[in-house]
């Protein structure tokens, strides 16, 4: 494994080796016994994860963008308002969705590097007739982290359903769905929640369910109507086969892996642990002198990082550079500064030595690029964060 580099993206991201040989095993029936019984137990392991005991889970071959989709044609008919919030790419997407369904859409985009301001979004509900808001928990273009719980309250107060965009945060930032009154938390498999890209996942509420049900026109995407979908999740958590389309048989059984392995850690303890590693990147990265997208901590997700380039150093060398130092890290995404930041992933499986080992990847690089800063700064600042913490590895 001299060759190995570590994979430090903001998703897919690297997988424990349990889950790796969850998915390597042969492939069964979908309607196999033990098949049946896996897609069961991590229905009922999402309820848990997602904290929402009576919410709908749904586990589809797909990625996220399937689950944004799912959510969408599923909850809009043609007419219906939809405040969408953005705080980056990942918004401007859900919008761009909406608008194929025939919705209403209200942009508010938040300024760069911050959150839309919660009055901003109040002076908008209550304006009323809005059905639906979306927010992106984590906007994986920015890095910048919205608080669920007051805009799931908002959206309470207001009688709007809330769909919360989680890829890039459930299993990695605290999410507690039920409790904070969201609609419909969705995320994809290749990011926290630790499988390989494939899953797009999603638990829905009671209410939201209800809303469904009382359409009045058919869904307009056949390979996402729930009502092809929600028979099979309730045939499978009872421990009964049934098809509608196949499933994808060894992610499913990689997610049961992954799912247990994320219990058996504890949420909190995994909170936690995120937001400690994340910590130690952006005390790392501001004692190398560089500037990251999130204006301040309170709005910073603990999944990744978004540092800017220091002057004089060229992105495509960095990167190219830390790639030869053993790490891979992600450039940028949002279009209007895309060549002016780099993206580090440090969720799922991330610990104190891959933390450390990519610090020192991007500092050794940063040096060899002609970046001028005190040797060592970076390791040593992540260094005294995780030391300081009463934090040990488990695993
Ligand atoms: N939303 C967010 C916040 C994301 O980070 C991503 C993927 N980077 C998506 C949606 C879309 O997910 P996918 O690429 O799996 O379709």
């Amino acid at each position: 494994m001299k060759s190995r580099k570590l994979l430090m993206i903001p998703g897919p991201i690297e997988f424990e080796p349990e889950v790796l040989s969850a998915l390597g095993k042969p492939t069964t029936s979908h309607v196999a016994p033990n098949f049946i019984q896996s897609f069961g137990n991590a229905l009922r392991m999402m309820k848990e994860v997602w904290f929402a005991p009576s919410g709908q889970p749904f586990i589809m071959a797909g990625t996220g963008t399937l689950a944004m989709d799912m959510a969408g044609s599923n909850l809009i008919e043609r007419g219906d308002k939809v405040l969408v919030i953005s705080t980056g790419y990942f918004g401007l997407r859900y919008a761009d969705l909406l608008l194929r369904y025939g919705a209403e859409v209200t942009f508010l985009q938040a300024e760069l590097g911050d959150v839309v301001p919660l009055d901003m979004i109040e002076d908008e509900l209550k304006k009323g007739a809005y059905k639906l808001l979306t927010f992106t928990h984590v906007d994986t273009s920015t890095a910048v982290m919205v608080d669920p719980k007051s805009i799931g309250a908002l959206a309470q107060k207001y009688n709007v359903l809330s769909v919360l965009d989680g890829v890039c945060s459930v299993a990695g930032e605290e999410i507690r769905q039920e409790e904070w009154g969201i609609d419909v938390v969705l995320t994809a498999s290749q990011k926290a929640i630790g499988v390989p890209p494939g899953l797009a996942l999603m638990v829905v509420s009671e209410k939201a369910m209800n809303v469904w049900k009382k359409r009045k026109t058919p869904v307009a995407n056949y390979y996402s109507d729930w009502a092809n979908w929600l028979p099979i999740m309730q045939a499978y958590e009872a421990g009964n086969p049934s098809y509608f389309g196949t499933p994808a048989v060894n992610l499913v059984m990689a997610l049961e892996k992954s799912l247990e392995i994320i219990l058996a850690e504890g949420m909190d303890a995994r909170f936690a642990r995120h937001q400690l590693m994340a910590k130690a990147f952006r005390e790392a990265l501001k004692a190398m002198g560089l500037k990251s997208i999130p204006i301040n901590e309170a709005v910073s997700a603990a999944t990744l990082s978004a540092p800017y380039y220091p002057k004089g150093i060229t992105g495509g060398q960095l990167l190219a550079q830390v790639n030869n130092e053993g790490v891979i890290l992600a450039g940028g995404l949002l279009p209007e500064i895309k060549g002016d930041y780099f993206r580090i992933g440090h969720m799922g499986s991330i610990n104190r030595a891959d933390t450390l080992a990519t610090i020192s990847a991007i500092e050794v690089s940063l040096k060899k690029g002609g970046y001028v800063f005190e040797d060592g700064a970076g390791v040593k600042a992540a260094q005294m964060v995780l030391n300081a913490n009463s934090y040990i590895e488990k695993r």
